[in-house]
């Protein structure tokens, strides 16, 4: 069977990767968090000082970029691959409150999705991908042969953005992870460099009210409604 380009795009915290990744697991494809990308620059530049007192020093920022390794490396474990900055496990450091406070802005700049956009591209090559993200149908894979957009309420989201941390035993505050997700879907979806937009031909998956059994049968479906013929 052909193996086909997947592109998944969304707000936050709508459950995008878990979506992507059982899918892959389930039809052997590769499956890529472009988000832990973006989330991995932001991460380097909080670390280097690069971002004082939540303002980015651009210029340092692009001199730097070639300095910015990110790889991935399947995690049997989790069932999904942990993200790498120059070859150190970074999986749970992206994904803290702070990283999500700073990595939108640093997501708008230009070179920065010029860079990270080039090296989707590469990954995605031979097919047989799934990628989520924000732009992944629209500028990454604009011949994805099977685009989804996924939305649900910002309350929603960030229940679900606030259930997950408090898992792994992070402290948060249910109002701030509300007020991160409605920001970040604001810079998201007005940046002008690629903003968060439905491809027109996107298929549109609100899973506000969905389990998650629902939504594996539904994309499940629509990849052989896509592969089929
Ligand atoms: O998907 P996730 O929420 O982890 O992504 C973190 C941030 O990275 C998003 O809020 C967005 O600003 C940025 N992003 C992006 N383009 C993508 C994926 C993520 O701008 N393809």
């Amino acid at each position: 069977m052909k193996r086909i380009t997947i592109a998944i795009d969304g707000y936050s915290s709508c459950g995008k990767s878990t979506m992507a990744k059982d899918l892959a697991r389930e039809i052997g494809y590769v499956y890529v968090d472009s988000g832990a990308m973006y989330r991995t620059v932001a991460l380097y530049a909080l670390d280097n000082g690069i971002i004082k007192d939540g303002k980015i020093d651009e210029a340092r920022l692009q001199e730097e970029m070639k300095n910015i390794e990110i790889s991935f490396q399947f995690n049997p474990e989790r069932g999904r691959p942990d993200t790498y900055l120059n070859g150190k496990r970074v999986e749970d450091r992206i994904r803290t409150l702070e990283v999500s406070n700073h990595v939108s802005p640093v997501a708008a700049l230009g070179f920065v999705r010029e860079e990270m956009v080039r090296q989707q591209q590469r990954m995605g090559q031979e097919g047989g991908i799934i990628m989520d993200g924000r732009d992944i149908g629209t500028t990454v894979f604009p011949h994805a042969e099977l685009k989804i957009f996924v939305t649900a309420s910002a309350e929603i989201r960030a229940q679900r953005r606030y259930d997950e941390l408090t898992a792994k035993g992070e402290a948060c505050d249910m109002k701030e992870i509300l007020r991160n997700v409605e920001e970040r879907d604001y810079i998201d979806t007005h940046r002008d460099i690629s903003p968060l937009r439905q491809a027109d031909d996107a298929l549109v998956l609100d899973n506000s009210h969905l389990t998650i059994e629902e939504q594996k049968q539904w994309l499940l479906d629509a990849y052989k409604r896509a592969t089929a013929g």
